[in-house]
C-alpha cells in the first residue's frame, strides 16, 4: 500500500533562507507549496529546483500579512493537496531603525509581517491540523528576540512575540497531536542581511563564537529535523542556530 505523500507549506520561500527549507524538505519526499509575496520570477526558480528534486511543487501568491490572501492561499492548498502536514512560517522582514528616528508605519509594518503573519497562517493551519489530529508548525524567530542589536526595537518585538505564540500555541495544540517550534536563525548569508555583513563584519565576528555568519542551509537543516518525525518528542522550543552569538 503506498503511503500518501506529505504536503509542507513555507512561506517567503522565493529566496534566501526559505528558498532553503523548501529544498531541505523537498529531499525529505514533501510535497512543496511555495509561498512569496512579490518575486514572482525568484520563486519559479526555486519551484524548478524542488521539481528537480522530484517533489511536487505548488506556487502561491499571498501577502501574509493579509488575512483574506491567507484563507484564500489555505483553501487552494486544500483544493490541490486536501491536507497540510507541515507549516513553516518562514516569511519576514527588518527595517532597523533607532526608535526617536522611526515612525509608526515602521513599526507597524514589521509587526504585520513578522508576527501578524505568523498568526494568519497558524490560524488556517491549525485549523485543519487540529481536525487530522496531527501536524507540525515551525516559526522563524531571531537572534534578535534575545540578543538584538542598536535600531532593532522593532524587529527583535516582533520576533520576542514569535516566540511567545509559539510557546502558547504548542500548549493549546500539543492534546491535538501538533508540535509547534521556532528556529531562531543568527545572521545568515541572504538578502536581509547583506547590509550589515558589509557595514560591520569585525562586530559580527567579535560576537560570533564560531567567527563566521551561518548559511541558509545550516538553517534549513534544522527546520528539516523539527518538521520530520525524527523529532516526535520535540514541542514549544525554540531552536537556536547562530554560531554562538553573544549578547552585546
Ligand atoms: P529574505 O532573504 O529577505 O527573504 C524574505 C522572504 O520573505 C522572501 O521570499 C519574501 O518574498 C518573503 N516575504 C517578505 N514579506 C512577505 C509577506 N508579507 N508575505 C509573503 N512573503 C513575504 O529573508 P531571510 O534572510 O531569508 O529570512 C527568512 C526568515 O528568517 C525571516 O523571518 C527573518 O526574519 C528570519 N531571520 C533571518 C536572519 C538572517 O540573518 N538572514 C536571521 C534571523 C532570522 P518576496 O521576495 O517575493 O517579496
Amino acid at each position: 500500500m503506498s503511503v500518501p505523500q506529505k504536503t509542507a507549506l513555507v512561506t517567503g520561500a522565493s529566496r534566501g533562507i526559505g528558498a532553503a527549507i523548501a529544498l531541505n524538505l523537498a529531499a525529505k519526499g514533501f510535497a512543496i507549496v511555495i509561498n512569496y509575496r512579490s518575486d514572482e520570477a525568484a520563486a519559479q526558480d526555486v519551484a524548478r529546483q524542488v521539481r528537480e528534486l522530484g517533489a511536487e511543487c505548488l506556487l502561491l501568491r499571498a501577502d501574509v500579512a493579509n488575512a483574506g490572501e491567507v484563507g484564500a492561499m489555505f483553501a487552494a492548498i486544500d483544493a490541490r493537496f486536501g491536507q497540510l502536514d507541515v507549516l513553516v512560517c518562514n516569511a519576514g522582514v527588518l527595517r532597523d531603525t533607532l526608535l526617536g528616528a522611526s515612525e509608526a508605519a515602521d513599526f507597524d509594518a514589521v509587526f504585520a509581517v513578522n508576527i501578524g503573519g505568523v498568526v494568519n497562517c497558524c490560524r488556517e493551519a491549525s485549523r485543519r491540523m487540529v481536525s487530522r489530529r496531527r501536524g507540525v508548525i515551525v516559526n522563524l524567530s531571531s537572534v534578535a528576540a534575545t540578543r538584538p542589536g542598536r535600531g532593532q526595537s522593532n524587529y527583535a518585538a516582533s520576533k520576542g512575540a514569535v516566540e511567545a505564540f509559539t510557546r502558547a500555541l504548542a500548549v493549546e495544540l500539543a492534546p491535538r497531536g501538533v508540535r509547534v517550534n521556532a528556529v531562531a536563525p543568527g545572521v545568515i548569508e541572504t538578502d536581509m542581511t547583506r547590509d550589515i555583513r558589509m557595514l560591520a563584519p569585525d562586530e559580527l565576528n567579535r560576537r560570533i563564537l564560531l567567527k563566521r555568519v551561518g548559511s541558509a542551509r545550516e538553517v534549513a537543516a534544522v527546520v528539516g529535523f523539527l518538521c520530520s518525525d525524527e523529532a516526535s518528542y520535540v514541542t514549544a522550543q525554540v531552536w537556536n542556530v547562530d554560531g554562538g552569538f553573544k549578547a552585546e
